[in-house]
């Protein structure tokens, strides 16, 4: 299911990032009076309450001029409006409002973007109220202030921002799939969009509903409906902002927590980079769908091995997701380019397979037979049975005596046997293990 995404924009220093490590429950990673450290963590899952959902810091650009300062701003902005759910958007209680500030302002208003303003660096609220009421001359709503170096305010903030997220008890009845092209800047994902959506078998149509589904398109293949995400951001003639890698991480973020089914494209000619890896993992993570697209194909000479080289540099790399499917295309001459939605369908019907609870203790009676459960100290792993929670991806849960016996290479034996039996194939598969004693 997707979470809600959050935004965060503001000038620099204003603590954004302070801020932002306080909310994803961490020590300040970094100290950043050194300009220009480049901060990894840029997103993170934050739960409040109920609710769970992703933050984004969309700074981290050292600006070394007013204008330029400006125009990161602006920039910082347009993303956060196209992709998030909510926007925060921070002040700085001791510098007071500053022009940059009105003009960010004027754009959140202007897309009528849900925003809860922070005033930030309030460490004392008694003393400081008065000059966080100057916010109000933004003209977008109530100032929150909050203190991100003493913790104050912060239960208060979260909860107007959790108070903006969309219900979603009726937007999820969409049961059309939703697919996600990334990958690095020039892989050829607007290339790739741009064929597919030419298909003279594709139907295109307009997706109606929220702000953010106005950048997603509509298509049929075959009777089959489907959802590409972001294709407006993909087909977008300016791209110069993807070449900015923050913001091609956060774009993918976006995409991929909206997404069903990704598919990670990859330039052939270049292989696959550490960026890709970094890529798939946010795929992986959230148990998403894979298909990887090595693209380019046209651009490589081969023989009878280059396939299978490549598939193996493939699966080195991205070790962890063995389950990926791989398929070879060209954007440029159309090669296998309606063979997508084959890939497709196979993944979507891999992700809402069930498993009957017999037939899989079946499997799991075979495999512990072959390969005896872990044991500490002479006691023993024991395994009583499993069953298939849910889908999408599917989840299992096995009931143990011990789950601190249960080791981690025993549940990938485990995952490989259901493989095996199964096949799941573009799918991760989670697994729960519960005590029951
Ligand atoms: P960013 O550039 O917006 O990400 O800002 P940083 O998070 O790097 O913070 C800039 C500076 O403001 C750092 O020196 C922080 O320690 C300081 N800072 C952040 N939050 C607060 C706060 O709540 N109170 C005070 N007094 N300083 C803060
Ligand atoms: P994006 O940044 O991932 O959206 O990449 P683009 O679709 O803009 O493609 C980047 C460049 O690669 C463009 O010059 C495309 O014409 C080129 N390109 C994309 N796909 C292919 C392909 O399959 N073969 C060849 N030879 N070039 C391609």
């Amino acid at each position: 299911m997707s979470k809600p995404i959050v935004a965060i924009v503001g000038r620099p220093n204003v603590g954004k990032s302070t801020l932002f490590n306080m909310m994803a429950g961490e020590r300040i990673a970094i100290v950043k009076d050194t300009p220009g450290v480049t901060r990894d963590r840029i997103y993170a899952d934050v739960s409040w309450l109920k609710y769970n959902f992703t933050i984004m810091d969309t700074g981290g650009i050292e600006p070394d001029t007013h204008n330029q300062m400006l125009r990161d701003m602006r920039e910082q902005a347009e993303m956060a409006i196209e992709m998030a759910d909510v926007v925060m958007f921070i002040v700085d209680v001791k510098q007071g409002l500053v022009d940059a500030d009105y003009k960010v302002a004027d754009m959140l208003r202007k897309a009528q973007k849900k925003v809860v303003l922070v005033v930030n660096k309030v460490d004392n609220f008694d003393k400081m109220m008065p000059d966080v009421y100057e916010f109000y001359n933004l003209g977008i709503g109530d100032p929150h202030p909050v203190s991100s170096l003493a913790k104050l305010g912060i239960g208060d903030m979260l909860d107007e921002v959790t108070a903006l997220f969309p219900q979603d008890v009726e937007q999820e009845e969409d049961e059309r799939p939703r697919i996600a092209l990334v990958g690095k800047p020039n892989a050829g994902k607007s290339s790739i969009i741009n064929k597919l959506l030419g298909e003279n078998r594709v139907i295109v149509s307009d997706v109606a509903g929220t702000t953010r589904d106005a950048i997603d398109t509509a298509v049929t293949w075959d009777d089959k409906e489907y959802v590409f995400i972001d294709t407006a951001g993909l087909r977008r003639k300016n791209k110069i902002k993807e070449e900015i890698e923050r913001y091609s991480i956060l774009r993918t973020v976006s995409a991929v927590e909206r997404a069903d089914v990704v598919i990670l494209v990859i330039d052939a000619v270049e292989g696959v980079t550490e960026q890709d890896a970094k890529i798939a993992g946010i795929a992986h993570d959230r148990g998403r769908g894979i298909i990887i697209a090595v693209n380019k194909w046209d651009l490589i000479e081969k023989d009878n091995h280059t396939v299978r080289k490549f598939t193996e540099d493939i699966r080195d790399i991205l070790s962890f997701m063995p389950y990926a499917e791989i398929i070879f295309i060209s954007a440029m001459t159309g090669q296998r380019i309606p063979k997508i939605f084959d890939v497709l369908d196979m993944v979507i019907q891999n992700q809402q397979m069930r498993v009957q609870t017999g037939v899989l203790n079946d499997i799991l009676a075979e495999a512990v037979a072959m390969q005896q459960p872990p044991s500490d100290k002479g006691r023993r792993l024991k395994i009583y049975y499993m069953t298939q929670v849910s889908i999408k991806p599917p989840t299992f849960v096995i009931f143990v005596n011990d789950k601190k016996l249960m080791h981690f290479s025993y549940t990938r034996y485990l995952e490989n046997k259901i493989r095996e039996a199964f096949g799941f194939k573009g799918t991760s598969l989670k697994f729960f293990i519960r005590e029951r004693k």
